[in-house]
């Protein structure tokens, strides 16, 4: 069979290195002038392939389309990514949260590890396909006949990597219904002009909280402040929570390891120990030396005060500010900074075993395409390896 490939990523490399591997005259196009442009950023250069948790582990990690992906994730598992990639000339490594790296940490081996596992493909690049479409029995890719045909063009961020959303409209075309795409794994942006004096200052072991109508998403973990809003892994993954929520404000919990009660015990202790201290002196023990000034300005303290002068009422105040926080919600960095596009091609119109459409025969996805999305971890690119071995299947 002749088949036809859009997009030359984690998808349809895969998904390309699959239908080649049976014998098929495969052809590959994308806009880019080289394959796989967006794999060279992943896990910051180091690409972070795939994830060996437990599939129950690995399911709750993905947001949106986990009971749709478990056939094809059960099929070409983690550990199957793995020895794929393996038997492709590239070693891996398992670190923290069994995030797996290339061993080299070059995030070009794994693309090199696909082309390889390519040969027999031709390549049609820096030629962006404008239009798809099937007569007869063929499938048209800007003119050149075919027998099938797989979208796999990626999500719309990061647009620089050729995956701009065009492939919606060619989805599109085709009959497929396209949920609204929202950015996912993206910063926060917030209210606040004291927001850019805290700019690369990262919180660890903090609870942060979004307060949305529609019921609260909330992480403990590590984040950090930008020019304009805050980012760091809990808010990327709150992100993703509440894309399709209506937040109202951020709560931030820099002790949540203490009641209100210990943190109160605590905060008398330290003051009983420091009386002849100036607050902000003392504050320096529970918040990092760039947050002091501001947080004790909201707590209407002046930061000179000494720690004997400060009224139960002021330090019941320090305790309610330290436990909750409270920060603006403004919006969602733009769709183009988030690492994932949530939404995409509806899921109910295609077959999960074999990916193909069930609209129009002939016709896969394969990938970030598809309404599906996960969190950090090596998730999302799994999702694309086993979305894209499920077309292969079907050959
Ligand atoms: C900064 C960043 C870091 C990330 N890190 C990780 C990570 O460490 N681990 C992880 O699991 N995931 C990571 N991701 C997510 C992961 O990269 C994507 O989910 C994955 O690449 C999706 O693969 P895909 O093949 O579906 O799409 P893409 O990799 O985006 O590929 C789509 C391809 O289609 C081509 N294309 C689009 N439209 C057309 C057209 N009309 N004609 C021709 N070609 C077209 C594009 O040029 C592109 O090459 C990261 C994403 C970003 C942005």
């Amino acid at each position: 069979m002749r088949v036809a490939i859009i997009g030359a990523g984690a998808s349809g490399l895969m998904a390309a290195a699959a239908i080649v591997s049976k014998g098929h005259d495969v052809t590959v196009f994308d806009g880019n002038e080289k394959c796989g442009k967006k794999i060279y950023i992943t896990g910051k250069g180091r690409c972070n392939f795939t994830n060996l948790s437990d599939r129950q582990t690995f399911l709750e990690n993905v947001v949106r389309g986990g009971k749709f992906l478990q056939s094809a994730l059960s099929r070409f598992s983690p550990q199957d990514a793995i020895d794929f990639f393996e038997r492709w000339g590239m070693k891996s490594k398992v670190e923290r949260g069994n995030r797996v790296f290339p061993v080299s940490d070059k995030a070009s081996d794994v693309t090199a590890a696909l082309l390889r596992a390519c040969d027999g493909v031709k390549f049609k690049l820096s030629h962006k396909v404008k239009n798809a479409y099937k007569s007869g029995e063929e499938f048209f890719v800007d003119g050149e006949a075919f027998d099938r045909l797989v979208i796999a063009t990626g999500g719309k961020s990061y647009s620089a990597t050729g995956s701009d959303g065009s492939g919606y409209a060619l989805a599109k075309k085709f009959g497929h219904a396209i949920v609204d795409c929202v950015p996912a794994l993206v910063p926060i942006e917030v209210e606040g002009a004291y927001i850019s004096s805290l700019q690369g200052l990262s919180l660890k072991n903090v609870r942060l909280t979004a307060v949305c109508d529609e019921g609260n998403e909330s992480e403990f973990g590590e984040m950090l402040f930008t020019d304009k809003g805050v980012s760091g892994p809990i808010v990327l993954t709150l992100s993703s929570k509440i894309n399709r929520k209506t937040c109202r404000c951020l709560e931030l919990d820099f002790k949540p390891a203490l009641s209100e009660e210990k943190l109160d015990g605590r905060l008398l202790r330290e003051f009983d120990a420091a009386k002849n201290k100036q607050i902000k002196t003392v504050m320096l023990s529970l918040l990092p030396s760039r947050f002091v000034a501001l947080f004790l300005n909201m707590a209407e303290i002046s930061e000179d005060r000494r720690v004997q002068s400060i009224t139960a009422a002021e330090r019941k105040r320090l305790v309610k500010l330290l436990k909750c926080f409270t920060i603006k919600f403004k919006k969602l960095y733009p769709i183009e900074n988030a690492v994932v596009t949530s939404g995409g091609v509806e899921l109910s119109q295609v077959n999960p075993k074999t990916m193909q459409s069930k609209l129009v025969s002939g016709l896969y996805f394969a990938g970030e395409i598809l309404d599906v999305d996960a969190l950090t971890g090596g998730f999302n690119l799994q999702i694309a390896f086993a979305t894209a071995q499920a077309v292969g299947s079907d050959f």
